[in-house]
């Protein structure tokens, strides 16, 4: 052996995954992503991401929980959770006290809430005010064409889906920005205060309507468009739920195509990857469930967020109906054998801003499925370490079924930070890692991924969920 080959063989350095995939498998990962596109432009909130997980599950052979009173090996079902949490699972041939094995992605991003009272008019100009939901950078989410979905309830109780702005017929929404001319002052502002979050006003109607008794001609006008397309009045907006997104569609990007540039990326690459693992489960040994939940961007609270029970109590209703009665020690048994990849995404090393990274420990975009063993911020605050037994496990299983992968932290130490759900798994008392595809332009209106990347995330939920 030379010293060239041993130093090879001693040292360690990672891979581009597109050099290391054969032809076939690079055919899979453009099929992948064709349908990874349209999963994203079909699912721009929460809830349209549960509806799209339930309407993929159907075909492939999934149905309501609720409709089912026992579970047999190789069942496949799911539950829903107010319409913005799901949870689908595949019985496996193992007894349920082995463990399950879990892949937890969330389905909420950042974007542009309404208030609930958001209507009003200003120099003959209509607006709906906001409140941003998750880390957005402010500047930018303005002067780009925005569209509005979400559900309001009429007087009589009647439910309205809005979807506006998606169809090339739809009109769209923006928010305006001051021009250059006139920005003497905004530019020399600090970045964080350029854009006020009060500012965030999305420009509505500007066509007025009515006679001189009426003040507010153009909102007398939107209002009645509403109500005569939709049925709503003003209130109605008081218990409403919109959401206002970018409007684009998902694109390929690059003259060769090798990255999706798309609203919503984190994390809905991951949970896209982890359903279409699920979906091909034949027979697994152990139990698969995959689980996407909502309100991660805000801390993971709420009663469909990860702190939620949802999880403990569709687990129980799974234990149930496979073996019937059950003890508080079959429970804990079925808990502490589980294991989860917590699927998130990870920040990939921009070109354009080296300098807050560590690039040794910083994920690569390209580089394949990252690996994380912690998050957190400052000194691993408000992370979850996967312990040296689980992460071994974990990219054993990987290295065995032909995923490139790497590992990674989010940037330099004392640079920033970020958490996931994995916290809270672990809280369950079950092994958790992060894991996911590296995302350049994370939380912005055009996050950016690698196909490879994203291929290589679901051969990673396949192989873990057949071999762990
Ligand atoms: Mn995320
Ligand atoms: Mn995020």
């Amino acid at each position: 052996m030379t010293d060239k080959e041993l130093f090879e063989e001693l040292s360690y350095s990672r891979k581009n995954a597109y050099e290391h995939m054969t032809d076939s498998e690079k055919k899979e990962m453009l099929e992948l992503c064709d349908e990874y596109r349209d999963f994203l432009d079909a699912g721009k909130t929460e809830r349209e991401c549960v509806e799209k997980s339930v309407e993929m599950a159907r075909l492939h052979g999934f149905s309501d929980i609720n409709t089912v009173s026992k579970l047999k090996t190789g069942d496949k079902v799911y539950k829903i959770n107010r319409n913005k949490n799901i949870i689908l699972a595949v019985i496996g041939s193992e007894e349920i006290k082995s463990g399950v094995n879990l892949v937890g992605a969330h389905i909420d991003s950042p974007r542009l809430d309404l208030k609930q009272n958001p209507l009003y008019e200003s120099n003959d100009m209509a607006f709906l005010k906001t409140h941003y939901y998750g880390g957005i950078k402010k500047y930018q989410w303005t002067a780009i064409p925005l569209s509005l979905h979400g559900v309001i309830f009429t007087k009589d109780g009647h439910k309205v889906i809005l979807n506006i702005g998606e169809n090339e017929a739809d009109p769209v929404f923006c928010i305006t920005d001051l021009l250059p001319h006139l920005a003497k002052d905004q530019m020399t502002k600090k970045m964080t205060d350029g854009i006020e979050g009060e500012n965030l006003n999305i420009l509505f109607g500007g066509m007025p309507f009515g006679d001189r008794e009426i003040r507010e001609k153009v909102k007398f006008s939107i209002l009645k468009m509403l109500n005569e397309k939709y049925g709503i009045t003003e209130k109605d907006f008081l218990s409403a739920e919109i959401e206002i997104v970018p409007a684009f569609k998902a694109r390929n990007v690059g003259l060769d195509e090798s990255f999706i540039g798309a609203y919503g990326q984190d994390d809905r690459v991951c949970a896209f990857t982890t359903l279409k693992g699920i979906f091909d489960l034949q027979n697994p040994k152990k139990t698969a469930m995959a689980l996407l939940v909502d309100k991660e961007e805000i801390g993971s609270t709420g009663n469909t967020g990860m702190l939620s029970a949802f999880f403990e109590m569709t687990l129980a209703e799974i234990i149930e109906k496979t073996v019937g009665n059950f003890s508080i020690t079959d429970y804990n048994s079925v808990i502490v054998n589980s294991a989860c990849l917590s699927s998130d995404v990870g920040a990939a090393v921009d070109p354009n801003y080296e300098s807050v990274y560590e690039k040794r420990n910083a994920a690569l975009a390209g580089y394949g499925m990252v690996l994380m063993k912690y998050t957190g911020a400052r000194g691993k605050s408000e992370s979850s370490d996967a312990s040296a037994e689980f992460v071994y496990e974990v990219g054993k299983i990987l290295d065995e079924h032909g995923v490139v992968w790497q590992t990674s932290e989010l940037g330099k130490v004392d640079q920033g930070g970020g958490g996931t759900i994995a916290q809270y798994v672990a809280n369950l008392n079950m092994d958790v890692i992060d894991c996911g595809v590296p995302v350049l332009s994370m939380h912005s209106p055009f996050e950016v991924t690698a196909k490879s990347d994203i291929y290589m995330a679901y051969k990673s939920y396949v192989a873990f969920y057949n071999n762990r």
